[in-house]
Parts: C-alpha cells; structure tokens; sequence
C-alpha cells in the first residue's frame, strides 16, 4: 500500500526521527510509520500498515478510544494524549508498555492525519523519580550526619566534590577546589599516614576500604581542623579508578580525647607519686625496728670495746643480734613484696586487634607526637585472654618508646609497624613493636629491662621493667630482637583464651 504521506517526505526521513511515530488516516488506520515505532511495537511494516489504531492498546480502551479518536478529529489540535497520563499501548507480543503519546492533526492533499508520537514513560519517569528520591535521602542524610561528599576518579583527580567538602577545606561554599590545592592544605605531618591509608585501600589485593583521620589547615586563618574521611575504592581491570566517600569534622571530638587523655596521664602520674610514697612509707615502716634493734646492739658492741673489757659474750651477742635483726628486715621486705604482689589480676576474653588500634589512638593522641602507625593484623586472630588495662598500658609504652626513639633521627611523621598474628604452635598471641630509630647497641640492649635504666635525660627507666612484668603476669613473655642498626623490634606474647 502506498501512503499519501510518501508524496511528500521520504520514508527515510521519516525512519531518521528517533522518537517512535505513527501516522494515522480519519478512519483510525495506520498509514505509515517510521523505524522507531516499529521496532517498540515489535510489528513489520507490512504487519502494521492498515492495522486499526485500537489493536495497539489492550481491549478495555477500544471502546473507549474510538470515541476519543471521533472527538479529536472534530476538534484537531496539538496535545498530549489522555492530559499527559501515562498511557498503554499493546506490542506485537502481547506486552504492554508504559508510554506518553503526543498527537498533532496533520493535513495533506486536502486529507486529514494524525500523527502519533510515542516516549516509553514508564522508564524514563520511574528513573527520574527514583534518582529524585535518592538525591533527596541522600541529601537529607548528608545534612543529619554532617557528612561532605567526595568523588576521585583515577589518580585521585577530583571528579566531583560538594559545598561542605569546600568548606571543610576552608574554601568559599561554591568555589572549586583544584586536586593541588586539595592536598596542599592537608597538614604535612598527616600526608604520610593519607597516603599510606590510599596505598592500602586502593590495593587490588586488599578490601578497598579507605579510612583515615587527619589535619586540614585552613588556608586564610591557619586554623586546624580534624576531619575523618571514609571511602569505597572502585575496580576496573584490576587496577583502581575511583574512590568515593564522605569527610567529616572531628575536631571537637578530637580536643575533647584528647583533654581526656591528658587528665587520665595527670591522674596517672598523680596516683604513681601516691603509691610511690605509700609504698616507701611500709618499707619505713617494716625497717625501722630492725634498724633501730641493729644500731643498739652496735652500740653496746662498741662499748664493750671502749670500756677495755673486752666480754666476748656480750660481743658476740649484740654482733648475733645485729645479724637476726637484719634477717628480719630482709623477711618484713619480702612479706610487703608479697602482699603488694597480690590480689586477684581481672582477665577478661577480647581480641587483641582491637586493643592494639585504641592504643594506637591513644598514642597518637596524647601529644606524644605523631607517626604512621602500620598495622600489619591477622583478620581472624584468635581471642587472648589478660588484663585488658595492663596489655593497653604494654601497647602504649611500647609505642611512645618507638615514637621518641624515631624522633631522634628528626623524621616528621615515622613509620612505626605493629605486627599481629596468631603463634599456634605455642597457643599464643604474637605482638611485635617495631620502628625504624637508631636502635640499641648490646650493652643498653643488655639493660633495657632492668628498673630505672635510661638513656634519655629526663627518663624514669621504668616503662619497659613495668611492661615485662605486666606480660609476664598475663602469662606472656617480653623480649627485645638484637639490633641490626635499622631500628629495635619490641616482642611480647600472651595466651589464647581457649
Ligand atoms: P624510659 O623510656 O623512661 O627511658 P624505658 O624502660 O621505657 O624507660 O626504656 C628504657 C631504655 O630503653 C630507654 O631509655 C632507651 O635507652 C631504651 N629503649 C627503649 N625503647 C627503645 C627503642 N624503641 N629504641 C631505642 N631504644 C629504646
């Protein structure tokens, strides 16, 4: 069948129109239709030409639209079927599609047409609804949790970034941000720890899970502020092209951790001078008699030789009496050892990993400076079991010896690792301290345990004495790998709970 329509534009310009379109005559057949429409119909030309228009639409609407179809065609005019409804047309397969239909009277050798153009709706506006509804929550959850948006593509080149994030970084709201500005403003003790934190995540052998706390320095005041970035690592062919996360200011919660930890120090160092004078006090106390007993036996010792009669029995006597009393004191001393020694140790079941990420926190926290903590952690490390308090303190002292040991060769931010892993084959829990300081030559490494042995000018000697004991009475061990002049590895161990 021939169109009247192809008098006067080609089919091929009609196919070119990439919107579905039907031409319709005045009784409601079609009379053509371009490439578009047959492919969303699913008909061949031949199949659709002289089809009526109401075999198109599912059965309940045949009625109905011929009565439409007479209304339009004594009132033609331009306008969306049905008042923009969502409508349905009815595919060759019996598939029925969600679709606007726009309808424009068209007049050709003095005949009318119709022509019908169909968008699939359905699609288009539950996508656009659903992106809506997800922006919103997106937006709305952002604003409760405070939360700035970031988005790198490979290399960490900024794709997109939001308004919080500029203002995060001290920037005006709706400015850009370019990626050199961004890391300028990253505090230059912090980019060490970033970097490494982005190495890890953006490992394809890793999780791809990013996460780091550190300074941003706002450029016009110089004002620092703490911000916690979170993020996704995305993987194309191995090889990692896109991070996205949320960034979010700690600082208030920073400045309140970290008077905390100076009061917990304060209260430390406060109740250590209480129980160093308490316990020199029992230790004056058990010495004094025998001390006083010690010198009266002296005395009379003495005076058996000044007065040149020479009793040996009484010499020998106070002389004897001089000796029990000092055996005596040395048993008070042990007996107050004892008692201070006991009293029942608190043990609890935990995983040590998590322990070892607090005293990090703590260690970086309490102003002891700061490093780059590289955790090398075993996932499933079995549980230990101990005093959690007493491991914190082994972990903390540990690390500030590592942190001041590397500040002695001036390294800004130093690498400090801390290796945990399960020993099975002793049932124990392995810990190793290392950092990448001077180390320690064999006559201080020979030393280090031993109470008040120091090298530092203002040492107590006392941290690493404390730390051994308090494994020891875990039930692990502590000990120090001989230097290779590339640093010291502190080792401790505890027991497996099971
Ligand atoms: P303090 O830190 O008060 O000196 P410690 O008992 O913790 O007491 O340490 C004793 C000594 O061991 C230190 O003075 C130092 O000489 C040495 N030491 C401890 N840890 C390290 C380390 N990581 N690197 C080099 N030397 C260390």
């Amino acid at each position: 069948m021939t169109s009247p329509f192809q008098d006067l534009c080609s089919q091929t310009l009609f196919d070119a129109v990439p919107e579905a379109m039907l031409l319709i005559d005045k009784s409601g057949y079609v009379v053509l239709t371009n490439s578009a429409a047959r492919q969303l119909l699913g008909y061949s030309e031949k199949e659709i030409i002289g089809l009526e228009v109401e075999a198109l639409m599912p059965r309940q609407y045949h009625e109905h639209h011929r009565h439409y179809r007479n209304a339009f065609n004594e009132n033609p005019e331009q306008r969306n079927m049905g008042t923009g409804a969502v409508l349905d047309v009815l595919c060759q397969d019996g598939k029925v599609l969600k679709v606007d239909i726009g309808l424009t009277p068209v007049r050709m050798t003095d005949q009318k047409f119709t022509l019908a153009s169909i968008r699939v709706a359905d699609r288009r506006r539950q996508a656009e609804e659903a992106l809506r509804t997800s922006e919103e929550r997106l937006r709305l959850s952002k604003q409760a949790a405070n939360l700035a948006v970031f988005d790198f593509g490979p290399n960490y080149i900024i794709k997109h970034w939001d308004e919080k994030m500029s203002v995060l970084w001290g920037a005006e709201a709706e400015s850009e941000l370019s990626d050199k500005q961004f890391l300028t403003v990253i505090h230059p003790d912090d980019r060490h720890a970033r970097e490494y934190a982005l190495n890890s995540a953006t490992d394809p052998a890793g999780k791809g899970k990013y996460k780091i706390e550190y300074r941003v320095i706002e450029p016009a005041t110089g004002a620092e502020r703490w911000v916690i970035a979170l993020g996704r690592v995305f993987f194309k062919n191995g090889v990692a092209s896109r991070l996205i996360g949320v960034a979010r200011d700690i600082t208030e919660r920073k400045l309140l951790s970290k008077k905390l930890q100076q009061y917990r120090n304060e209260t430390e160092s406060l109740l250590a001078q209480q129980v160093a004078a308490q316990t020199a006090s029992a230790i004056a106390h058990e010495l004094n008699q025998p001390l006083a007993a010690i010198s009266a036996y002296g005395e009379v010792a003495l005076h058996a030789f000044e007065n040149d009669s020479i009793d040996e029995t009484t010499i020998k006597h106070a002389l004897e009496s001089c000796i029990e009393q000092a055996h005596r004191a040395g048993k008070s001393l042990h007996e107050l050892i004892a008692f201070l020694q006991k009293g029942d140790l608190i043990k609890e079941q935990f995983n040590l990993n998590d322990l070892v990420k607090e005293a990090v926190n703590i260690a970086r926290g309490d102003d002891y400076g700061h490093f780059t903590p590289e955790l090398q952690i075993e996932e499933n490390l079995a549980t230990v079991i101990g005093n959690k308090i007493q491991i914190q303190k082994i972990l903390v002292n540990l690390l500030r010896n590592a942190i001041e040991a590397v500040r002695t060769i001036n390294t800004a931010s130093p690498p400090i690792t801390i290796t945990v892993r399960n020993n099975s084959e002793i049932k124990m829990v392995h810990v190793t301290v290392k950092d990448k300081g001077p180390g320690l030559n064999a006559d201080i490494a020979q030393r280090v345990f031993e109470p008040f042995f120091t090298t530092k000018p203002t040492g107590v000697g006392m941290g690493l004495a404390i730390s051994r004991a308090l494994t020891e009475a875990n039930g692990g061990k502590m000990w120090l790998d001989p230097s290779d002049g590339t640093g010291a590895a502190f080792h401790f161990t505890l027991p497996l709970a099971s």
